[in-house]
């Protein structure tokens, strides 16, 4: 199993004891991501360190107002590393931005580009945003995956363009009826599972800090939403995440 988006640098402890209880769980993989030139760098020593642990580097949109939207050079350098998947997280949040969205979306085009130039995918966070993010994407040719995937508004722009939809620990909740539903339709080859740990921790562990390990409960709603066994949609979730982020095999 992989957990396609984790923040392993925000996670507390030792990343270590937390990818051991992953393993223990057989979550083998994992997508650690940065959200801003410090925790990227953070991210890469993370992948260089840990079997199985690979990195997507971005500047999120809640710094886009910040000066660490001025670091793309940087970003662009980073980039270049051998354990890097995917340019992101980078997107449009109109939930706790706002009054940042058009910063935002310029920080947004700038990934886009770097990820073209690069031929790297793309990790999308949208919240608040659905109508501003499937037109900023419109252009994009590359492969996109919508992370935290918690907009159903969004699930006819990804059916028709062929993003991958990855899920996190809110599929589980028992208010989340609309995302289950829209889970359903996405396609078998583009459905993902995340935890986005420390955050979202899902329904059997709500309320703890999260961490890999706990995907599995994310698989489980999954497959019960799409009415597919645990074992066929994990290996599902494990063929798609090596083919949208062209990992190795573990
Ligand atoms: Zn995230």
């Amino acid at each position: 199993m992989i957990d396609t988006h984790a923040h392993l640098d925000a996670c507390g402890g030792d990343p270590g004891e937390l990818l051991a209880r992953a393993r223990a769980a057989r979550v083998v993989r994992v997508v650690t991501i940065g959200t801003g030139i410090d925790s990227c760098r953070r991210a890469l020593e993370l992948a260089d360190t840990y079997d199985g642990v690979s990195a997507a580097l971005g500047i999120d949109p809640h710094r886009a107002a910040s000066a660490e939207a001025g670091r793309v050079d940087e970003l662009h350098d980073l980039l270049a590393h051998p354990r890097v998947v995917a340019v992101g997280e980078t997107g449009l949040d109109g939930y706790h931005g706002a009054e940042t969205l058009g910063e935002q979306r310029a920080l947004l085009d700038a990934q886009l580009a770097l990820a073209d130039d690069l031929g790297l995918p793309v990790v999308i966070h949208s919240r608040a945003a659905s109508g501003q993010t499937a037109r900023a994407l419109a252009p994009f040719r590359g492969t996109v995956v919508l992370h935290c995937f918690s907009e159903p508004e969004l699930l006819e722009a990804a059916l028709e363009r062929g993003y991958y939809a990855s899920f996190a620990g809110n599929v589980t909740y028992p208010n989340a009826g609309a995302l289950r539903d829209a889970a359903a339709r996405i396609p078998a080859d583009r459905i993902l599972a995340e935890t986005d740990s420390p955050y979202l921790a899902p329904q059997p562990v709500r309320g703890r800090p999260n961490e890999p390990a706990n995907v599995v409960h994310t698989l489980a709603a999954l497959a019960a939403a799409r009415g597919e066994t645990i074992e066929e949609l994990e290996a599902r979730i494990d063929e798609n995440a090596t083919r949208a982020f062209g990992l190795d095999r573990p």
